[in-house]
């Protein structure tokens, strides 16, 4: 039986602010964009989550929910460099670590640096190693496999750890509320709770061919989750997975319009797909082939997710019009999803992009 840690920072962006100001400690602190922007919510302390503020929602909003809010606008490169910090300190305990984002990564420490037998041990070790190197907090969850110590590093923040032992789980997993189970997104969920499953002793219910008729294979992925397994190992060098769609022209084309309305049949297509997977990105790339079959492309990555069709539509336009050389015909047109807030549950996604023709 494996152990696996899943460590995540507590308020991550908010924590390091009020780290590099202490004044606003104890204060509700919304890190994004200003209340008067079109901006979203990147982080909120748990001061200011207590009025409803979440990442993601606007922060006029935001303003609107806790007019006292102190806004800070986001410092990536701090953060990135407290992200090396802490990855260190991952490191040093196993080799095994597969980060999930800035602040978040599974370790399997099956097998350790330390030969400690004790995972709940290594996760106090590693709480305390990173107090000690960035005066900040995380949680730790421990269990024998990545869903079950995902959940678990959830149960107990701030600065907490929880243990999912085996004999344990099948009770924990009953008892957890459908949308707390990790990969059941929002759109999930509501379909989940359309057919009657509300927990997972709702979900337990279902047979594996029943739930795929309805969820794809993800269904598989959820009947097993909610019997404790999950067999995915801890990857260490994952690669970054993208959801896109391309399009080859039937002739090469260099006309405005043409390829303007190609972008907005993309950004449907995306999005379709995007919302059948029930996944989200905060990061977009177009990518571009010329007729003579030369490959540009460019990347804009955002502090929060992109969940709105208009705004995916307008950031392609303007990466397309950088990254096209307008003097030369295209052949093929793409934009992808990266950065994206979950592992892709299907395993049989052949390549970076969906081949369509046109
Ligand atoms: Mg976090």
């Amino acid at each position: 039986m494996k152990k696996i840690i899943h460590v995540d920072m507590d308020a991550f962006y908010a924590s390091v602010e009020i780290r590099e100001n202490p004044s606003l400690r104890g204060k509700p602190v919304v890190v994004g964009g200003s209340p008067n922007s079109r901006g979203v919510v990147c982080a909120a302390s748990y001061e200011a989550r207590k009025f409803g503020v979440r990442s993601a929602i606007p922060c006029s909003m935001a303003k609107r929910l806790c007019p006292e809010a102190i806004f800070v606008s986001p410092n990536f490169p701090l953060y990135v460099s407290i992200s090396q910090e802490i990855r260190e300190i991952f490191y040093s305990v196993t080799d095994l670590v597969e980060p999930l984002s800035l602040d978040e990564a599974y370790l399997d420490v099956t097998s350790n640096h330390f030969q400690e037998a004790i995972a709940t041990k290594l996760a106090e070790d590693i709480q305390t190693k990173i107090f000690q190197t960035t005066n900040l907090t995380a949680s730790c969850g421990v269990s024998y496999n990545k869903f079950l110590a995902k959940i678990a590093s959830d149960w107990k923040k701030p600065n907490g750890i929880f243990v999912i032992r085996p004999n344990d789980a099948s009770k924990f997993l009953h008892e957890l509320t459908i949308g707390k189970f990790y990969g059941v997104g929002k759109v999930t969920e509501a379909k989940m709770k359309s057919l009657g499953i509300h927990n997972g002793k709702d979900l337990y219910m279902w047979n594996r061919e029943d739930l795929i008729f309805h969820f794809g294979k993800a269904g598989s992925f959820y009947f097993d989750i909610v019997r404790g397994v999950d067999n995915r190992n801890v990857n260490p060098t994952r690669e970054r997975k993208s959801l896109g769609i391309e399009d080859t022209f039937s002739e090469d084309t260099k006309d405005h319009g043409f390829l303007e309305s190609k972008l907005d049949s993309l950004v449907d297509g995306l999005e379709q797909r995007r919302l059948k997977r029930d996944i989200r990105g905060r990061s977009l790339t177009v990518k571009i082939k010329y007729s003579d079959f030369t490959v540009k492309s460019m990347t804009r990555t955002y502090p929060s997710w992109l969940e709105q069709k208009e705004e995916i539509l307008s950031i392609a336009k303007d990466l397309f019009f950088q990254v096209w050389n307008q003097t030369k015909s295209l052949r093929l047109l793409g934009i992808a999803l990266g950065n994206l807030d979950r592992e892709n549950l299907e395993e049989s996604e052949p390549s970076l992009f969906d081949q369509i023709e046109s």
